[in-house]
């Protein structure tokens, strides 16, 4: 369904050029799209970067992609220059949310329309749409999926030890992915069914800075020293594959994964490679497949629009405040992914069979 909204959004878009009011005409003069990524050190963003430049590309225009490499000055000055150097239309993941005020009122004073890819900008009025996949979902699916696979349902009268992990403070998602897993976790939390050794709850106690999976790391072998000696942990709330990643580390050097210490039921998101091979290697347990393809193309449909001088189309006009405006945005579905159906992502094309088990 999400594909065919994104492609039907994209055709919409392509058609665009002769009905916008004051737009220029892109497909006429081309242009030249900034296409601003956080880092190169997750698959990701570099699937995202150069989806978007081959979309972009088809569709008659310029790219000029660069990675911030998640160092918010470095991001700044590379969108500093795609204004100075007269691009037509920006395309923005940051590294930083709240960073970017300066940058995209000199982005507005040139009349250069911004698309917020993925991340939402904060405290702008100049954000013109979002393409994004549905944040708080991705974070119910893997609350639901802790839920479902420690079988809490069925087991009311059991209880089981669980620890929390968030994303990067700074990165506007991450509150959503924790509030979402929460809403589904909370309940069993209250209950007693589900119990946090550590006692860390709140998202500004879990927040692993720049999404970094050595960080995480660190973070698990403490709590583990801290906690876990003679206790059992049963599942890890991680929102995000390379912070699971992290964290099986921490687990695997205190026994889980050999003889009768199962690893705890450990989620993720992105479905990158190591993730998907973990997984079927009885490692990871989840990951949520966003596919990145599909965000590309909403966020190429929406550049058009806008430089066509149309309003982009969009599906959510209420859940996305940056702090200025509520930004109209295009929410993708997310999939829960696990050994079982992990398959879905060959059936797409996400993924070839040789990538996985190569
Ligand atoms: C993205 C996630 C990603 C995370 C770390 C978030 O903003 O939505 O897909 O896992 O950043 O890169």
């Amino acid at each position: 369904l999400a594909v065919a909204a994104a492609l039907a959004l994209s055709l919409t878009a392509c058609g665009q050029d002769s009905g916008g009011g004051g737009g220029r005409d892109a497909d006429a003069e081309g242009g030249t799209v900034g296409i601003a990524m956080p880092t190169r050190s997750s698959e990701r963003w570099i699937a995202d970067g150069d989806n978007m430049v081959a979309l972009f590309e088809e569709a008659g225009y310029e790219t000029d992609l660069q990675y911030g490499e998640n160092r918010v000055e470095n991001q700044i000055a590379q969108i500093e220059n795609m204004i100075a150097r007269g691009h037509d239309l920006l395309v923005i993941a940051a590294i930083d949310g709240t960073s970017m005020s300066n940058v995209l009122q000199q982005a507005a004073d040139a009349d250069i329309p911004v698309v917020s890819y993925d991340r939402l900008l904060l405290n702008s009025e100049h954000v013109d749409s979002y393409a994004t996949f549905d944040n708080h979902q991705v974070g119910q699916l893997q609350g639901q999926y802790i839920v479902d696979a420690l079988d809490l349902e069925g087991r009311p009268d059991e209880s089981f030890n669980i620890e929390l992990f968030a994303g990067s403070p700074d990165d506007n998602n991450t509150r959503y992915f924790f509030e979402g897993a929460l809403g589904v976790l909370d309940p069993y939390l209250e209950s007693g069914q589900l119990v946090v050794r550590s006692g860390q709850t709140e998202l500004n106690a879990v927040t692993t800075e720049r999404w970094d999976g050595g960080t995480a790391q660190n973070r698990m072998d403490d709590l583990l020293t801290a906690h876990y000696r003679g206790e059992p942990l049963d599942a890890v709330l991680s929102p995000y594959d390379g912070i699971s990643i992290g964290v099986l580390s921490a687990l695997r050097s205190v026994g889980y994964g050999s003889g009768d210490t199962p690893f705890p039921v450990v989620t993720g998101q992105d479905a990158e490679l190591a993730s998907v091979k973990s997984i079927i290697a009885g490692e990871q347990t989840q990951t949520v497949y966003k596919d990145t393809r599909e965000l590309a193309r909403l966020a190429v449909a929406m550049g058009e629009a806008l430089l066509a001088g149309e309003e982009p189309e969009t599906n959510d006009t209420e859940s996305y405040d940056n702090g200025v405006k509520v930004v109209p945005a295009f929410l993708l579905e997310p999939v829960s992914v696990d050994a079982d159906n992990y398959q879905i992502m060959i059936d797409e094309g996400y993924y070839t069979e040789a990538d996985i088990t190569g």
